[in-house]
């Protein structure tokens, strides 16, 4: 069972520092936060296992505002998210785009979390399984590799896709690419326990609620109990 904080662009070094001696995770659960940036360092400093947001594909080059895998694992940062819907939404992310950084980040040796999702309109026009294969279809296959299943509509909104909508798509995802499948969506203390017992929900990609340490605990003990 992972459990992976996705912070966004919150929490600057300090603010990291002051999450890492107030978080204490329970044993049991592989656990790992994704700041930004320019708190990895510190993420990593103070005994987090870091992951970033994104990673780009080359390992220099002209491509102002990106990072590479080599630069991230010099800091001993673990992995990357690659492909969220907000780098999709606001940020011309593609699939193409979103599979050449999982292959570059994967053949470096980094652990990557590949976000797919359906909108709301696509799950409304019954296109939600073909959204699902178009985006899972491009991810390179690696041990390293695991897939974040966030329909884009339970995204920092508080609406939490149910248990059993949660479940089907994790099957259909994994009848595409055998590997683990986390849910993503307004994860909480409160929604973690019966989200995390369906038996292809391999995990959680935690926004909001991985910002407190108390609630990101929390959702990590409800994540060790059904481990
Ligand atoms: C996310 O950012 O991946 C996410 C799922 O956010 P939230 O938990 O806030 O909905």
């Amino acid at each position: 069972m992972l459990i992976a904080g996705n912070w966004k662009m919150f929490k600057g070094p300090a603010a990291t520092r002051a999450f890492a001696e107030r978080f204490a995770p329970p044993a049991g659960v592989d656990v790992v936060v994704a700041p930004p940036f320019v708190s990895l360092a510190a993420a990593v400093e103070a005994g987090l296992t870091a992951y970033a947001q994104n990673v780009h594909w080359a390992t220099e080059g002209a491509f102002t505002g990106e990072i590479s895998a080599p630069m991230l694992l010099e800091l001993g940062v673990a992995g990357a998210i690659v492909g969220h819907s907000e780098r999709r939404q606001w940020f011309g992310e593609t699939d193409a785009t979103v599979a050449r950084r999982a292959e570059a980040a994967l053949a470096a040796g980094l652990h990557v979390i590949a976000c797919v999702g359906e909108l709301e309109a696509e799950r409304e026009a019954g296109e939600t399984e073909a959204v699902l294969r178009r985006q899972v279809s491009v991810l390179p296959p690696g041990e390293r590799l695991v897939v974040a299943y966030e329909p884009v509509w339970a995204i920092g909104t508080g609406r939490t896709a149910t248990p059993a909508l949660a479940q089907e798509a994790h099957a259909f995802v994994k009848s595409l690419l055998d590997r683990p499948v986390l849910y993503g969506g307004s994860v909480k203390p409160e929604n973690a326990a019966e989200l995390l017992a369906q038996p292809d929900v391999d995990g959680a990609l935690v926004g909001g609620a991985s910002l407190e340490p108390a609630s990101f605990a929390a959702i990590c003990a409800a994540a060790a109990a059904v481990a």
